[in-house]
């Protein structure tokens, strides 16, 4: 996962190298159960290199304390590995040319579920043997009082099917 980790910081497959500050590859344990995909990394994770570390990170975290999920147990990780300029969503060659990354972490780690958040659920590509689960962004879910009562309900139910591991 390093010798990953260094290509992704080095990495200039794409143009989004060229506007970030850092390069965000994802951490987490590399034993982790259940992986958690969003679809880029926003300002706070440019600044810091780190995925999920602004308030929707925050809120992400919060909510899977809440139901017994520490974030140190989940490997969590963008498809796309640098931000883009103005936080626009990621083209379809940024994301094919950033798509292998994901897919060498998905086979070091070996989870047993994937957690798509959003718009990631599109774009990220289905390996047998591996559950994956959809839910809502937690940025929606942090806007939108529907979705936040959808959000908690999903979250709640990958703790369940945690709990039956
Ligand atoms: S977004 Fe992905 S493919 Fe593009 S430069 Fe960054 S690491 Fe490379």
């Amino acid at each position: 996962m390093e010798e990953l980790n260094l290509e992704i910081y080095n990495c200039k497959k794409c143009r989004l190298w060229q506007d970030a500050k850092h390069g965000v590859p994802g951490e987490g344990p590399l034993n982790a159960i259940v992986m958690i995909v969003g679809q880029n990394p926003g300002a706070d994770e440019d600044e810091l290199g780190k995925p999920f570390v602004g308030r929707a990170g925050k809120y992400l975290t919060k909510t899977l304390l809440e139901f017994g999920i520490k974030r140190e147990e989940v490997f969590i990780t963008n498809i796309v590995k640098h931000i883009s300029p103005k936080n626009r969503k990621p083209l379809d060659d940024e994301v094919r040319a950033c798509l292998p990354y994901l897919i060498a972490q998905i086979r070091i780690i070996k989870p047993q579920i994937i957690v798509l958040l959003g718009a990631s659920a599109k774009e990220t590509p289905r390996i047998d043997g591996i559950e994956y689960v959809q839910i809502i962004h937690p940025s929606a879910a942090m806007r939108f009082t529907k979705m936040r009562a959808k959000f908690r309900e999903q979250i709640a139910g990958l703790a369940k099917r945690l709990q039956q591991n």
